[in-house]
């Protein structure tokens, strides 16, 4: 049987990616703004396509089945290429890594990856913020190990606390205990508070809101509960079926009263709440009812080196071939870092903002692919 193609937009299907030499105005280097004056500070690194989970709202089954083509593992950048990338991004403003998926930890030997990116200083001198978001299912074990690699902050996700509705979204009948194993792994190497990311799906586990509030309350540990949204095109993404934030705030205060908290920083994805009573805070993340697009400073770069402007883009364009390209001594870092600036600065995404009813069905990356 030939095996099946998956209907998204990436250079395993048909569209070649855009080759760098096209952008031919405004060699950028050093602090870049986009076409709408945001920078570049945030960089998500996807590890691997790859995922011992199936959530129902990213990687639904149906679609990642055993036919479904992985990238092989001589497509993937080399930890040595990351941090070339890495370090070019840094040139030009970038203050946080996020290293994602896929699921970063079923990479192997991440904790080198990290101890190779922690040396990194940003524009300012300072450290580089080196976060992880994971699905936990392997963090109990190698907490310790990336922490002492010099990761400083993790983000877990875990989609409710009823253990028969989360087996049901992450779809591999993956047990809740064992999540939250990780994220006690991670508080005792250090790396607190550890962010808990809880996608909301409506007629799935919006009776799970309260429960999850209540049993991080107090802990120290940031709840982040996430609007579903229409990412890639294999989800079956419905609006009805998007909780919006408003409704999730209103649910928690209704039994712990809670009062608004100022961003952090420009560009921060979720919006701040505390609980009166001094219990610790949570987060809404509303990317469908309350677009965040015009603070938006992240990148994205997939695991084979494609740089993606949005996480709802349908095209990347190739870095790797710059790594790989000229004799496989690729190009030079300046020529890396002119190239990065170019793409970045005829950057103007804002998908968010003009999500319409048509747009869901528009070709899009997968999540899996790109990290989240
Ligand atoms: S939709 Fe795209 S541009 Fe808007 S916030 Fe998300 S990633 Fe950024």
């Amino acid at each position: 049987m030939t095996s099946r193609v998956i209907p998204l937009i990436d250079s395993r299907v048909a569209m070649p990616p855009r080759a760098v030499h096209e952008y031919v105005e405004t060699p950028a280097v050093g602090d870049l703004a986009d076409k709408l004056g945001r920078p570049l500070r945030d960089l998500r690194i996807s590890v691997t396509d790859r995922c011992n989970f199936r959530c129902t709202y990213c990687m639904p089954k149906e679609v990642f089945d055993s036919d479904y083509r992985f990238l092989r593992h001589s497509d993937l950048l080399t930890f040595e290429e990351i941090a070339r990338l890495a370090a070019a991004f840094v040139r030009h403003g970038v203050e946080k890594i996020r290293l994602t998926g896929g699921e970063p930890l079923l990479r192997k030997d991440l904790h080198k990856l990290i101890a190779m990116l922690s040396p990194l200083r940003t524009q300012g001198g300072n450290e580089l913020d080196i976060a992880l978001t994971t699905n936990g299912s392997v963090l109990a074990r190698k907490a310790q190990q990336l922490a002492d690699a010099g990761l400083k902050r993790i983000t877990v996700s875990l989609d409710g606390l009823d253990d028969a509705t989360f087996r049901r979204m992450n779809d591999v009948d993956f047990p809740v205990r064992d999540v939250l194993a990780g994220i006690d792994a991670a508080a005792a190497a250090g790396m607190t508070p550890v962010k808990i990311n809880m996608v909301v799906k409506r007629g799935v586990n919006e009776r799970e809101i309260v429960a999850m509030a209540r049993h991080f309350r107090g802990t120290g540990h940031i709840v982040r509960f996430i609007e579903y949204m229409d990412v890639g095109t294999s989800n079956g993404w419905r609006m009805d079926e998007v909780v919006p934030s408003r409704e999730v705030l209103q649910r928690i205060a209704e039994e712990f009263p809670l009062e608004p908290l100022d961003a952090r920083y420009s560009g921060e994805v979720a919006e701040r709440w505390r609980y009166r009573d001094g219990q610790g805070e949570i987060g809404v993340i509303s990317s469908v009812s309350q677009a965040f697009c015009r603070d938006c400073t992240r990148a994205r770069l997939s695991t084979e080196g494609k740089l993606y402007l949005c996480l709802f883009a349908h095209q990347g364009h190739d870095l790797r071939a710059l790594l790989r390209g000229n004799g496989a001594q690729g190009l030079t870092e300046k020529k890396i870092e002119e190239a990065i600036g170019r793409i970045w600065s005829a950057r103007a995404d804002r998908y968010s903002e003009l999500r319409t009813e048509a747009t869901p069905a528009m070709p899009k990356v997968e999540m899996s692919y790109i990290g989240g």
